[in-house]
C-alpha cells in the first residue's frame, strides 16, 4: 500500500532518527511509521529496492537495517533530509509509491 498523503492528519511525530521526524504509532520491528517530514518515507511500505539512493542527485538517503520488518529487511532512511532539492526523482521512481516529498 502506498504512502498515504494525509498521514500527518492522523498520524504523530513519535521519536526522532538521524536527526528526522518518526511518524508514528510504531512497533518494532514489524511497524516502523514513516521516516521524515519533508522527504517521507513509509517504512512499512518500502521494500527495500533503493532506487531513490541511486536517483537522488543530492545523497539525501541510505539504506538502514530492518531486520524482522515483514514488508522487507532494509529500509531507505532520508538522513540527509535537509539537502533535498524536490526534484521529485524519488517519489516517482518508487515501486511501491512509499515516498512522499512535500512542496
Ligand atoms: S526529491 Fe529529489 S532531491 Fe529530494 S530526496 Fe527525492 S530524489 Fe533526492
Amino acid at each position: 500500500m502506498a504512502i498515504d498523503p494525509d498521514f500527518k492528519s492522523k498520524m504523530k511525530v513519535v521519536e526522532k532518527h538521524a536527526g528526522h521526524d518518526v511518524w508514528g504509532p510504531v512497533s518494532p520491528p514489524k511497524k516502523l511509521g514513516v521516516h521524515g517530514s519533508q522527504t517521507c518515507v513509509d517504512w512499512d511500505t518500502c521494500n527495500g529496492d533503493g532506487i531513490c539512493v541511486e536517483v537522488c542527485p543530492v545523497n539525501v538517503y541510505e539504506m538502514v537495517n530492518t531486520s524482522g520488518h515483514p514488508t522487507s529487511e532494509k529500509k531507505s532512511d532520508p538522513v540527509r533530509e535537509p539537502d533535498c532539492i524536490k526534484c521529485m526523482a524519488c517519489e516517482v521512481s518508487c515501486p511501491t509509491q512509499a515516498i512522499k516529498i512535500e512542496k
